[in-house]
């Protein structure tokens, strides 16, 4: 694959300093590529250019109806080039084939979708004070930093960059320096359908140079960051200093509560598919379940049998069911946790090592494991692990549930089985998330909202929600009687 640019200014460019980093396919360990390691200066550059196309209005300027225009091409582009932009993301990220499908399918459609909402009606009129008529209008922030993880490269770029455009904003982008290929992709489509020169920008580089970079200039209006909480907290304070407006989708540690009385196959089956999608690195994965005692050794033994079938292998493969971890630095803190489990005093069911077996052994993969006896204060409980590591607790009544599933720093996401309606909704009511399920883990849509409560985020992605973050308020105050308002007596 030829080597990656950055796109500053409408332009493809080398890092400032010429340096670069391998890419690495997580299946093989192989170097796909070289992406350029931006610097302080690339990203200053990408940072005023985007200023200076907002300042100019060649995108901010554009009607809602030509803003729309263009993301339904470019939704248009993704769809025609869904096979490839599928291909590179298993190459660069390790997800099989299936699940990178569906992101390309849903990347075309969070276009598709915010082309339709930009063009609805928004703002309000009041019949305030005679004379006066107030009305509130809704306008683009400015300049967008728009830093994202490597878990789902190219929907998390889309998730930020599909609603910062229909805004009317700038954005400057950074992607992950683990997964830079199908955003690259992405920006060849905005070149291709003509995107005006400075609207969008993309710099690549570490976090703590290009990304800090943008969470810290003046030129930038908005950071909107997905990424762990840790990160995310040092964000915040930096952007603390220019008053940026900040958004964050962070880390969670998420519980899926089944009861006794829930449909147990469909409880085990979806609690499968909660933790090891994406090989555990989904921020709102089901990393905690709880189950109700009466089940509870059925339903560990049912799990175990279920989780030791998965078929793990490369993403490219027909048959794999699930991929590696995205690098060897993620395999090792993952497997570190799991260690970690068994110093803490748990109880490795299934799983528990790399596999260095079948093929995959220069590849990043990690057995589909399952800890029970666990104690609520574990570390192993306490913190996001992102990867294919599932922990198993007990317990005795509704009210234990829900103490043991707020019991932690975290509130992104959560789920609750039960064919009781009313106790499901009961339950999920007190579950301090923001993403949650009855009978069911993980589906959802671009029309929802998306982000956490705690220390999981602030604000939100997608839906109507998630056009707002990209939006500042305006009120506007019209004097329909126009003379002099004589408070002053000379
Ligand atoms: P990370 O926080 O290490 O990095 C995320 C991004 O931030 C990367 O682009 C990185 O280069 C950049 N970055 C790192 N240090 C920075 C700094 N000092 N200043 C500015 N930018 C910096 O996260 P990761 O390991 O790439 O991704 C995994 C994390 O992302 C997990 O915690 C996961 O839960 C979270 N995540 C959350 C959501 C959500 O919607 N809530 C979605 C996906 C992933």
């Amino acid at each position: 694959m030829a080597e990656l640019k950055m796109f500053i200014d409408g332009e493809w460019k080398e890092a400032e300093k010429r340096e670069r980093r391998p890419v690495v396919n997580p299946a093989t360990g192989e170097i796909i590529t070289y992406a350029p390691e931006g610097t302080i200066e690339d990203a200053n550059a990408a940072i005023l250019a985007a200023r200076k196309a907002f300042e100019d209005g060649v995108w901010s300027g554009l009607s809602a109806q030509e803003r729309a225009e263009y993301l339904f091409k470019i939704a248009d582009k993704i769809e025609e080039n869904a096979e490839e932009l599928t291909e590179l993301e298993t190459m660069d990220n390790g997800k099989p084939l299936r699940e990178a499908g569906y992101d390309v399918g849903d990347a075309a459609a969070c276009f598709r979708y915010y082309a339709g909402l930009i063009t609805k009606p928004d703002g309000y009129t009041y019949h305030v004070a005679d004379p006066m008529q107030a009305m509130v209008v809704r306008e683009p922030v400015g300049v967008c930093g728009l830093i994202v993880p490597w878990n789902y490269p190219l929907l998390m770029s889309v998730w930020k960059i599909a609603p910062a455009l229909a805004a009317g904003n700038s954005i400057v982008f950074k992607p992950s320096e683990v997964t830079p290929v199908t955003p690259t992709k992405l920006f060849e489509i905005f070149e291709e359908v003509g995107l005006p020169k400075g609207a969008a920008n993309m710099v690549m580089g570490a976090g703590p140079v290009v990304g800090n970079e943008i969470a810290s200039h003046p030129e930038v209006d908005m950071v909107s960051f997905t990424g762990g909480t840790k990160t995310g907290k040092h964000i915040m304070k930096t952007a603390a200093d220019t008053m940026k407006k900040v958004s964050l989708e962070l880390g969670g540690k998420s519980p899926n509560i089944i009861f006794a009385d829930a449909d147990f196959e469909t409880a085990v089956d979806y609690a499968l598919f909660g933790i090891f999608a994406g090989s555990g690195q989904v921020c709102s994965a089901g990393s905690r379940i709880l189950v109700e005692e009466s089940i509870y050794d059925r339903f560990v033994a049912r799990f175990v049998e279920r989780a030791e079938t998965i078929q793990v292998g490369a993403g490219d493969k027909e048959d794999t069911e699930m991929g590696p971890l995205v690098s060897e630095e993620h395999m090792n803190k993952v497997l570190s946790y799991i260690q970690l489990a068994k110093e803490e005093g748990a109880r490795i069911a299934c799983g528990g090592n790399r596999i260095t077996a079948n093929g995959l052994e220069n590849g990043y993969f990690v057995q589909p494991t399952v800890v029970v006896d666990v104690k609520q204060d574990m570390r192993v409980v306490q913190e996001e692990i992102f990867g294919p590591v599932v922990t198993i607790q007990k317990f005795s009544n509704e009210e234990e549930a829900v103490k043991l599933a707020n019991g932690t720093v975290y509130g992104l996401a959560g789920a609750v089985f039960s064919q009781d309606g009313a106790k499901a909704l009961r339950v999920i009511k007190k579950v301090r998330s923001g993403i949650t399920w009855i009978n069911a883990y993980h589906p959802t849509y671009n029309e929802a909202p998306w982000g956490g409560y705690k220390q999981s985020g602030i604000g939100r992605s997608l839906g109507v929600f998630g056009l707002e973050e990209f939006q500042e308020i305006k009120q506007i105050n019209i004097n329909l009687q126009v003379e002099p308002v004589g408070w002053f007596s000379k």
